[in-house]
């Protein structure tokens, strides 16, 4: 077993068909391979369901891969949601497992409420099956909804679809009921797992709120916090980087791929700024065994 192989490519945060990724899990590990990646986390909404399917094909096709058992769990926090991913978490921890269920449970009644909102606010009554279409056997998100939207050109873009429906400033918005932080640590920590805070510069928190969402998170015994992602500017990264340091956790890295296209890729312009602890600093990898 070795640890923190020079010049090993890393992606921690990455979704399949399972939730609202485009991609089969067997096609997402063979594209990972593709790109270059040595390490990947799968790392689904709320479900661990897609993680079956890497490793088998991994192993069958004998793939030059190491995947990392993950999840994303969405959790509430002041009015915000906030997303934690569990990186090496035990698929088979019972604790976790009913935590998962019961957030897919929220997930999927939400979904229906706000299918059923702006089934009205547009008048189309068939939008639930629709957008349940789209999701296809994996968990439905609001990213499914985008798609629907951006297909019947209600919207321009993905981007605009959260902007003119799906924010939380809309009509159809529905709360969910998302558990808390500390739930959603404990869960990831008991079941072997790292907490990882995700993509903390995508909330649009002010610097103060930020803060304090790091120093909670921190004082939850979460471990660490997404530093790097492919599109964002050094200055981000740096800042991160530095927050990483003064709230003393360990410094992760992803690129929250979803489906492909010309401005994010697995594994692409991912590292770390010098100085902070990377999450897998005390990882057992499965590359030179
Ligand atoms: P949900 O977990 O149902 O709240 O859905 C959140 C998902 O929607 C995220 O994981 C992203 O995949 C997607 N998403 C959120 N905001 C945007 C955006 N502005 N543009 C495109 N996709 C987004
Ligand atoms: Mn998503
Ligand atoms: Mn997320
Ligand atoms: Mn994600």
């Amino acid at each position: 077993m070795a640890q923190n192989v020079p010049g090993t490519r890393y992606d921690l945060h990455s979704h399949t068909t399972a939730s609202d990724g485009v991609l089969s899990p067997a096609d997402l590990v063979r594209r990972a391979v593709l790109m270059g990646v040595d390490v990947l986390a799968i790392s689904d909404h709320d479900t661990l369901s897609g993680l079956a399917e890497a490793r088998e094909t991994i192993e069958q096709e004998q793939l030059p891969l190491c995947l990392i058992p993950a999840v994303e769990i969405s959790t509430a926090w002041e009015g915000e949601e906030i997303h934690i991913v569990g990186l090496n978490v035990n698929v088979d921890n019972d604790a976790l497992q009913t935590l998962l269920e019961q957030q897919s449970e929220s997930r999927r009644q939400r979904a229906r409420q706000m299918a059923h909102n702006l089934g009205q606010q547009l008048n189309r009554p068939e939008l639930y099956e629709q957008v349940r279409q789209q999701a296809g056997e994996g968990a439905i998100t609001r990213a499914h909804f985008a798609r629907y939207l951006l297909q019947e050109r209600l919207v321009s873009s993905l981007d605009q679809a959260f902007a003119h429906y799906l924010g939380s400033q809309h009509p159809a918005y529905v709360q969910p009921g998302w558990c808390t932080i500390a739930v959603a640590i404990e869960a990831i920590r008991g079941s072997g797992g790292k907490a990882v805070l995700a993509h903390p510069a995508r909330y649009g928190l002010k610097v103060k709120q930020l803060r304090k969402l790091l120093l909670e998170f921190k004082q939850a015994g979460g471990q660490a916090m997404e530093v790097a992602h492919c599109q964002q500017n050094q200055d981000e990264r740096l800042q991160l980087a530095k927050y990483a340091s003064e709230f003393q956790l360990q410094a992760s890295l992803g690129s929250d791929f979803h489906h492909p296209c010309a401005w994010l890729e697995l594994g692409r312009n991912l590292w770390l700024p010098g100085g902070g602890t990377p999450v897998w600093y005390d990882w057992a990898l499965c590359l030179e065994e």
